[in-house]
């Protein structure tokens, strides 16, 4: 990336300022290194002062003024599944004051890292049929409004719903949960569509002046299938040309292409050559963020070399954002963040749209619940202790400690990336 800076720098001294970078008389030509934090800092970069030569005071022309590159810069959060078991759903009803639920207990502690962020995005496991059926845990789940609705008052944006259990209440439950999103203004909402117009209507939003896509594609629907009198689309994971061709459409009407990936199986933490190579595929089709959801446990984050000199970051998967789940390592997830940096070119005549991303950090978020899943809530790692670990409702049927916490994500998460702390 430095070497792309370093021509965009070049470029821009040969074009605009051709006298700007000669050098001055004898005086020898003083490498000068400028990183990405000195544009971030907004600091020059520093020229070591001449030992031999008195200060040379050169009063440059208007004209000769060197324009810094300017980015745009967009800070993306993702998390994985949430997943909304009765014991949840139970917990938020017991805590309302007027007959509804109150999900704010259960998320509080992790509320910051959503809000913080300029797009956060969640992959909603659970259908949220517009309260038109009870609310109903595994195996066919559906969450009540309320649940959604917290989604967005703590910050998440971006929500991805191709999921095994999307058809979970048939033709009618998703219909039902796409009428409770699209009265959301607010939300950004894919993977699931009315008809063909509809999902050819790929989701976008702007932020920061970056135009964003978004696709979210499964690979299993629990052995359900759409009824042949249906027009709806669930994205489906295992068609990759379909895939591909979606990128390329999400590509040209926006500057970065987020794809959802519900894949993988169950409880493995383990990469497959098959995530691989179809994450490479993805890549080069023009899928800047894949986020991969579904084996309720970890995979690692890889930044995968495109063909043009760009990358695309994966996290293959992210695991369980909240769950009632009664085995530790389910109950290890995390927040993904980072920034996007896109280079802005007054000048060019189509914007370069491949992405810088810096800042990427993984925060793990422990979900903790007491005896028979008892307050159920979530916590940053920073703020989890042995001693909770230790009074974890888990420990009952499943191996869990601080020290488990750590070595699994310490086995599962590339050290650059974690943030333990
Ligand atoms: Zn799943």
């Amino acid at each position: 990336m430095l070497k792309r800076l370093t021509a965009v720098l070049l470029t821009i001294c040969a074009i605009t300022v051709p006298t700007a970078c000669k050098p001055i008389d004898t005086k020898p030509v003083v490498p000068v290194d400028i990183t990405v934090e000195d544009f971030e800092s907004g600091k020059d970069a520093e020229v070591p002062p001449s030992h031999t030569t008195p200060p040379l005071v050169i009063t440059p022309p208007e004209t000769t003024a060197i324009k810094a590159p300017e980015f745009a810069r967009v800070r993306f959060a993702a998390a994985g599944d949430n997943l909304i078991h009765s014991s949840i759903y139970k917990q938020a009803a017991s805590r309302s004051e007027n007959g509804g639920y109150d999900f704010s207990y259960a998320y509080e502690n992790v509320a910051g890292l959503i809000s913080g962020a300029d797009i956060a995005m969640l992959n909603q496991e659970t259908l949220i049929c517009n309260d038109e059926y009870e609310p109903s845990t595994y195996p066919l789940f559906n969450s009540p409004k309320a649940l959604g609705d917290h989604m967005l008052d703590i910050g998440f944006d971006v929500f991805t719903i191709a999921n095994n259990h999307t058809l979970d209440k048939g033709v009618k439950g998703l219909l039902a949960c796409l009428d409770y999103w699209d009265a959301r203004e607010n939300a950004v909402v894919a993977g699931a569509y009315r008809n063909a117009a509809d999902r050819d209507n790929i989701r976008t939003n702007e932020v920061n002046g970056i135009t964003f896509s978004y696709l979210s594609y499964t690979e299993y629907l629990n052995g359900l299938t759409i009824p042949e009198d249906s027009d709806i689309i669930i994205g489906n994971a295992l068609d990759i040309e379909l895939m591909e061709s979606e990128i390329k459409k999400a590509d040209k009407i926006s500057d970065i292409c987020v794809v959802a990936l519900h894949w993988g199986v169950e409880n493995s933490d383990v990469i497959t050559d098959y995530q691989r190579q179809t994450a490479k595929r993805l890549s080069e089709a023009g899928a800047d963020i894949i986020i991969g959801t579904h084996p309720h446990v970890l995979r690692n984050i890889e930044l995968i070399d495109r063909s043009d000199g760009s990358q695309t970051i994966c996290a293959y998967s992210l695991g369980n954002f909240i769950s009632a789940q009664d085995v530790g390592q389910r109950l290890i997830g995390g927040v993904l963040q980072f920034d996007i940096m896109l280079l802005l070119d007054d000048t060019a005549q189509e914007r370069d749209k491949r992405p810088v991303f810096t800042g990427i950090e993984f925060i793990p978020v422990i979900t903790h619940y007491d005896r028979a899943f008892a307050d159920l809530r979530l916590y940053k790692l920073s703020d989890y202790t042995p001693e909770l670990a230790d009074s974890h409702g888990v420990k009952t049927g499943s191996a869990f400690s601080y020290d488990f916490i750590i070595q699994t994500l310490e086995k599962n998460i590339d050290e650059r990336f974690l943030k333990l702390s």
